[in-house]
């Protein structure tokens, strides 16, 4: 019960991975802010987790800034006060850098990167002293393939947010992480065009479950990992330790 009496809010929260945080949280004990901007993923999130006076649902759009001063105030509100927040909404677009447009160039940096800003403004403005802030970014921070190049810069992006947040938060005991996932078993990566396509294969001992994420969002948001800090925190299965 790592979590009890703290209260913590995840964005992404109707999709696999954010359900899988939402449920381990809230077996740990936490208060839950879930944000998505899919109701009926929510819906589904709100299901899987036991404790309705420990949820605050919001179905909203993460990349509307005015809306994570809004959630801020409603967790508040609600809770009382903010220990930390997950920012795991994402998408990705697939097309080559000929094609992209402002639009898609804006849209995929939105939703994964200016989002995840937007919540820390709220965090160091809102949270508790000693709260944690984690960005659920991925293994394209560091390697990519083609026709992901938005999604990869903007992944890379939050690996440079994590560290700016965890040196200005230093002190005030906020710690700020990224967890950079590998290939995991979401919606995300079965509609991968890439993967559909054979551009992307993937061997099956490098695709991991929600719950391997998970678990190390709960460490590195939990007092165990008190001198973890500005870290990509990878969970790939070992792909890309392989030459
Ligand atoms: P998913 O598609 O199941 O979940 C993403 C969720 O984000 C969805 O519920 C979606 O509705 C929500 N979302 C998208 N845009 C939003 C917006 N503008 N406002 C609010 N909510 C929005 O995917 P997932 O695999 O669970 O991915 C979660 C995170 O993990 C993403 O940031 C993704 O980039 C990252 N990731 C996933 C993998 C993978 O292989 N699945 C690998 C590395 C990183």
């Amino acid at each position: 019960m790592r979590f009890s009496g703290k209260t913590i809010i995840v964005t992404g929260a109707g999709g696999g991975i954010g359900q899988a945080c939402a449920r381990r949280l809230h077996d740990e004990g936490a208060n839950l802010v879930l944000i998505d901007r899919d109701a009926g993923a929510l819906a589904a999130t709100q299901a899987a987790v036991a404790a309705p006076e420990r949820l605050l649902v919001r179905a909203q759009d993460v990349s509307v800034e005015a809306e994570a001063a809004a959630a801020f105030e409603a967790a508040i509100q609600r809770f009382g006060r903010v220990d930390g927040v997950v920012s795991v909404a994402g998408a990705m677009i697939y097309k080559g850098l000929e094609a992209l447009t402002g639009q898609d160039w804006e849209r995929i940096m939105a939703v994964n990167f200016y989002a995840a800003a937007y919540f820390t403004r709220q965090a160091f403005n809102h949270m508790q002293d000693g709260g944690g802030l984690v960005y659920v970014s991925s293994i394209h921070a560091r390697q990519t393939s083609a026709l992901v190049g938005p999604y990869a810069a903007a992944k890379a992006a939050l690996t440079s947010l994590a560290r700016t947040a965890a040196i200005e938060g230093r002190a005030r005991g906020i710690r700020a992480n990224c967890v950079l996932p590998g290939a995991v078993d979401t919606p995300m990566l079965r509609d991968s065009p890439n993967i559909k396509s054979g551009l992307e294969v993937l061997d099956p001992q490098d695709v991991g479950q929600p719950e391997d994420i998970a678990a190390l969002v709960a460490f590195a948001l939990s007092d165990e990992a008190r001198f973890v800090t500005g870290a990509e925190l990878i969970a790939d299965g070992g792909r890309l330790a392989k030459l």
